[in-house]
């Protein structure tokens, strides 16, 4: 039974289809996996154990009739900022603790009506502002490849629940690469998807412009299939595009004449050298796939960080001014109401979230607006820029994930500026509102997990699917699991 765990959501599909287990042993084996092991990666921050089993019985019973689900008895899991109804979203933050929404996200919504089965809500950096999951007010998330080191971040919990064979498939978000790097850290699959191509609708927001919904799978096949359900128009974003949906076929020559562009300004100084060998390598495998293989230039790319940083702190310093402890979660006792904002505020956001709502309040107040928000947005534009040249040359962008593999627990904690450069190769496709994927592609001298990315145009997740697809048919990175 414990082999359950161990099959792609493609295999649970056809395994269920054919009667050899059923969601309920699916959703045990699960379960039974989770509470014996998660004591030591801290995936989890709830465990819908009840509604679960009830949901596997109840796609048990659905499979004998006519109306059967694509994705019907499949057990996933979400990160806990998005909402689902009944269950608790904390996003990792004191600030929500106990706060049960009483609706469901679009994306985990379309899930659950393709047939899947919740297991739980993942870890996350506090309002998913982090890189390695350490900002949670719930404890850090290790990486099932290493204990002693950050799976990343922010979707941290998702991407090593895959790594660590608790579910097959889970909800991740990418603000600045929080889908992408965590991936990367820790041997998965990961997509972001296009701005506006999934509904952020019971999305706990971070920075709205630049906020999307991903998925973690340990292949692309699963992952297209997670994405093709989710993905569409939703009249509760106003921001969801209107884009016809791809449902991905897999097959075929999918990169014969392909152009995959390499950006110099990726392999730069600082970078782990196995992390250039291994990506190099990849890169190579895609070219003897029958892609042609360019150099280009995103001559913006230095100015990625600093713009980021300034749009992400100042949108999320509105989005976070609701949390006042009167309209979630727990309030501060005090004699008025500015003490309850002050004290409720003050004594339940974390460090992260408190040092991004002072930088982003300071980048939009009167004065300094015009020199920090304003002149950001425009160089934004000129990152964008770089994207449409690029990609009136090339059909796809191959890069580094991130400059390194999994770092050790602790090591950039005091240092905001190392743990931000983590993402130096993931936040120009969020200002651009592009979308990227993330694959293993080989291990480094510690055995720890590389990660490919490759950026698409927007809309195009299609052609990252079919890539990645084709060479996880010829490599087999992907299938190592880690031992802990
Ligand atoms: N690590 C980045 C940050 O801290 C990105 C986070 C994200 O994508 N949610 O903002």
């Amino acid at each position: 039974m414990t082999d359950l765990i161990n099959l792609t959501l493609t295999e649970m599909q056809a395994g269920l289809a054919n009667g050899d287990f059923s969601s309920r042993e699916l959703v045990q084996a699960a379960l039974k996996r989770i509470e014996s092991s998660d004591a030591k990666t801290h995936a989890f921050l709830h465990l819908a154990k009840e509604s679960a089993l009830k949901q596997a019985e109840e796609s048990d019973r659905q499979r004998k009739t006519d109306k059967r689900q694509p994705l019907l008895g499949i057990p996933i899991a979400i990160k806990d900022v998005l909402s689902v109804e009944s269950l608790p979203c904390t996003a990792g933050s004191k600030i929500l603790e106990g706060y049960v929404p009483p609706f469901t996200a679009t994306s985990v919504k379309k899930l659950i009506e393709a047939g899947v089965v919740i297991i739980g809500k993942t870890n996350t950096d506090e309002f998913a502002m982090g890189s390695s999951t350490e900002n949670s007010a719930y404890g850090v998330t290790h990486n099932p490849w290493d204990l002693m080191r950050v799976p990343g971040g922010s979707s941290g919990g998702s991407a090593a629940a895959v790594a660590a064979r608790y579910v097959p498939a889970a909800l991740g978000t990418d603000t600045g690469g929080s889908v992408r790097q965590p991936a990367s850290l820790c041997g998965v699959t990961g997509l972001k998807t296009t701005y506006g191509r999934v509904s952020r609708y019971g999305l706990i927001a971070f920075g709205s412009s630049l906020d999307t919904v991903g998925a973690f799978g340990r292949t692309a096949e699963d992952v297209a299939q997670i994405f093709s359900v989710m993905a569409g128009r939703d009249e509760k974003d106003a921001t969801s595009a209107d884009a016809p949906v791809p449902q991905i076929k897999f097959g075929g020559d999918a990169l014969r004449g392909l152009k995959i562009g390499v950006p110099k300004e990726y392999f730069i100084g600082g970078i782990q050298p196995e992390v250039e060998e291994k990506t190099r390598a990849a890169i190579a495998q895609l070219k003897s796939l029958g892609a042609e293989i360019r150099e280009i230039s995103l001559p913006h790319t230095e100015y990625a960080l600093p713009v980021y940083y300034i749009i992400a702190p100042a949108e999320a310093s509105a989005n976070l001014a609701r949390f006042d402890g009167v309209r979630y979660g727990p309030r501060a006792d005090a004699d008025n109401l500015w003490d309850v904002f002050f004290k409720t505020r003050g004594g339940k956001f974390g460090p992260e979230v408190t040092r991004r709502v002072m930088i982003g309040t300071y980048a939009l107040s009167a004065g300094y607006y015009d020199a920090y928000y304003g002149q950001a947005q425009k160089v934004r534009t000129l990152i964008k820029r770089d994207f449409e040249a690029a990609f009136g040359d090339v059909d796809l962008i191959a890069a580094p994930t991130a400059p390194e593999t999994a770092f050790k627990i602790g090591e950039h904690v005091n240092d905001p500026l190392a743990m931000y450069l983590e993402d130096v190769f993931t936040l120009p496709a969020n200002l651009a509102g592009v979308p990227g994927i993330s694959f293993n592609c080989g291990f480094d001298n510690n055995n720890l997990p590389v990660g490919l990315q490759l950026i698409a145009p927007h809309f195009r997740e299609d052609l990252l699917l079919h890539a990645a697809h084709a060479y996880q048919q010829v490599t087999d990175w992907h299938k190592r699991s880690p031992k802990f």
